[in-house]
C-alpha cells in the first residue's frame, strides 16, 4: 500500500536576542505572542531562524555600536545559509531610526518600542514587497490596545507585566524620555485582566514594570487608580503568591503606596529605589528632583510601614562635577541605608542628553571609586547573606536545574537560591530551604519543608 503523505507547511522560526531591562524582556515575549498569529514559533537556535530580532536597549554604554557588532555576527552566522529577515527593535531602533537602515544594509526593518504591536503585518509586508521598513511612531495607546487582544502566554512562574511606559522626569544622564516618550499608564482593568491570564497560565509571581512604575496614574470615570490600587487588587488574586514592582523614582513613593508594605501580604518586602548619588550637589546636577534627606525620610517611612523591607539602588560613580566629598557622601548613605542587591556603574555619556555636554571626570579616579563602592556593597551583601546561614528561608521554586536534584528559586528579597532536594519539587511552590552556604550573589541549601517559616 502506498501511503500518501500530506505536505504540511512547517512553521517559520523566530529568534529574539534581548538586551537590557525587564521591560525589554516583556516586549520580546509579547513579540513572540504576536508573530505566532502569522505562523512563527520561537527558536533558541539562531541559525534556524527565518526571522532574527535584536531587541535593543539604549541605557548601556555604546549601545548603538553594540547593535552593529551584533548584526556583524549574524551576517557571519548566516554566511552560507538563507538570510533571515533581520529586525532591530527597541530603544536603539527608536533613536537611530532611518540612519540604521542606511548604515547597515543587512538590517531589513527597524521598529520602535511603541510600534512593535504591528510586527506581524510588517513582516508580511516585507515578505510581499521586499522594501526596507522604518516603523518608529510613538503610538503607545494603540500598542497596548492591540496587545490586549493577544493572550500573554509567558508561562513563567515569575512573569513580567508592563503597566506604565515612558518618563517625564528628564534626569540629565538618561535617554528614556527621548526613546520611550512621555509617561503613559495602561488602563487599570486591562492590567488586572492580563494579570489574571498570567496566573491562569501558571504565574505565581507578577513583577509590575514601568520606566517609572510608581508614577502609574490612570483615570477612569473620574476614578483615579494608582500603583497602590493595582497592588491591592492583585493581592486578592487567589493563586498569585508574590507581587513586585520596578523601577521606582523616590519622588513617587507616595504614602498610599508605602502603606501597601504593611497591608498587602503578597507584596514582597524588597524595593529597588535608585538614588544614584548621596550628594545633593550631584543629585541637582543630575536633575533628580529629590535630595538625599528626602530619600532618607522615604526609606524611614517605608521601614515604619514594614521593618523587614530591604532596599536596593543604582549608583552612578564619576558623574561630571563629582568630587571626593560628593563621593564620600555616597559611601555614607550606602552604609546608612544598608543597600542590598544594588547596581553601580561609572558614568558614561549618552548622546543627546544634557550631561553628555559636560566635561568627563578622571577615569582612573572613577575606577578607583567604583571599586571602593562595590567593596562596601559586597560587604553588606555578604553580611546579609550570612544572616541566612543555618536558617530556613522561604523560596519560590522557579525551575529545575540541569544538574540532577538541583533547583533554582528566589527569596523574598530576590536573592537567588540553589538548593538540593531528593523529592521532586514542584515549580511554583513556596517552600522552606535550609541555607547551608552562600557567596555574594547566591544562597545554597537543602529542601526543608513546604511549611513556611520566615527568616
Ligand atoms: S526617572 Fe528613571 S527613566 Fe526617568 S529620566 Fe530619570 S533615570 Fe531615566
Amino acid at each position: 500500500m502506498v501511503l500518501k503523505l500530506k505536505s504540511k507547511k512547517l512553521p517559520k522560526k523566530i529568534f529574539i536576542k534581548t538586551f537590557g531591562c525587564q521591560m525589554n524582556e516583556y516586549d520580546s515575549d509579547r513579540i513572540c505572542d504576536l508573530v505566532s498569529k502569522i505562523g512563527f514559533i520561537k527558536t533558541k537556535i539562531k541559525k534556524d531562524a527565518d526571522c532574527f530580532v535584536l531587541n535593543t536597549c539604549h541605557i548601556r554604554e555604546k549601545a548603538t555600536e553594540k547593535v552593529y557588532h551584533e548584526i556583524g555576527r549574524v551576517k557571519k552566522d548566516f554566511k552560507n545559509l538563507k538570510k533571515p529577515i533581520v529586525i532591530v527593535s527597541g530603544c536603539v531602533a527608536q533613536a537611530e531610526s532611518e540612519e540604521m537602515l542606511r548604515r547597515e544594509s543587512y538590517i531589513d526593518m527597524v521598529i520602535g518600542p511603541q510600534s512593535y504591536h504591528k510586527i506581524g503585518d510588517l513582516i508580511l509586508n516585507y515578505k510581499r514587497e521586499k522594501k526596507k521598513i522604518n516603523e518608529t511612531e510613538f503610538d503607545v495607546i494603540k500598542k497596548f490596545d492591540e496587545l490586549q487582544k493577544i493572550t500573554n502566554t509567558q508561562n513563567k512562574i515569575s512573569a513580567y507585566l508592563t503597566i506604565q511606559e515612558g518618563c517625564d522626569k528628564f534626569c540629565h544622564f538618561c535617554v528614556v524620555p527621548y526613546t520611550r516618550g512621555p509617561e503613559y499608564s495602561r488602563p487599570f482593568a486591562q492590567i488586572i485582566d492580563e494579570a489574571k491570564k498570567l496566573v491562569n497560565f501558571g504565574a505565581k509571581e507578577i513583577i509590575l514594570l514601568g520606566q517609572n512604575v510608581n508614577a502609574y496614574n490612570f483615570y477612569d470615570n473620574k476614578k483615579n487608580y494608582k500603583l497602590s490600587s493595582l497592588i491591592r487588587e492583585l493581592n486578592k488574586i487567589k493563586d498569585l503568591k508574590r507581587i513586585r514592582f520596578t523601577t521606582s523614582h523616590p519622588n513617587d513613593m507616595t504614602d498610599d503606596l508605602i502603606q501597601c508594605y504593611n497591608d498587602c501580604d503578597k507584596l514582597m518586602p524588597f524595593l529597588h529605589l535608585p538614588i544614584q548619588s548621596g550628594s545633593n550637589k550631584i543629585l541637582k546636577l543630575m536633575n533628580r528632583k529629590h535630595s538625599r534627606e528626602y530619600y532618607l525620610s522615604t526609606v524611614e517611612k517605608i521601614r515604619k510601614a514594614n521593618k523587614n523591607v530591604k532596599i536596593s539602588s543604582d549608583f552612578i560613580v564619576g558623574y561630571p562635577g563629582e568630587n571626593e566629598k560628593d563621593f564620600e557622601q555616597t559611601l555614607q548613605i550606602v552604609k546608612e541605608v544598608g543597600f542590598t542587591n544594588s547596581y553601580s556603574f561609572i558614568y558614561s555619556p549618552r548622546p543627546g542628553t544634557p550631561a553628555a555636554e559636560r566635561k568627563l571626570n578622571n577615569m582612573i579616579e572613577s575606577k578607583q571609586n567604583l571599586e571602593k563602592l562595590q567593596n562596601i556593597l559586597e560587604d553588606i551583601q555578604l553580611a546579609n547573606n550570612k544572616k541566612s546561614l543555618q536558617k530556613n528561608c522561604e523560596v519560590l521554586v522557579e525551575n529545575k536545574m540541569y544538574t540532577q536534584e538541583k533547583y533554582f528559586g528566589r527569596t523574598k528579597y530576590m536573592t537567588p537560591v540553589i538548593f538540593e532536594s531528593k523529592k521532586n519539587c514542584t515549580t511554583g511552590k513556596l517552600i522552606d530551604v535550609k541555607i547551608t552556604s552562600f557567596n555574594r550573589n547566591n544562597l545554597f541549601g537543602n529542601f526543608k519543608s513546604n511549611k513556611l517559616e520566615a527568616i
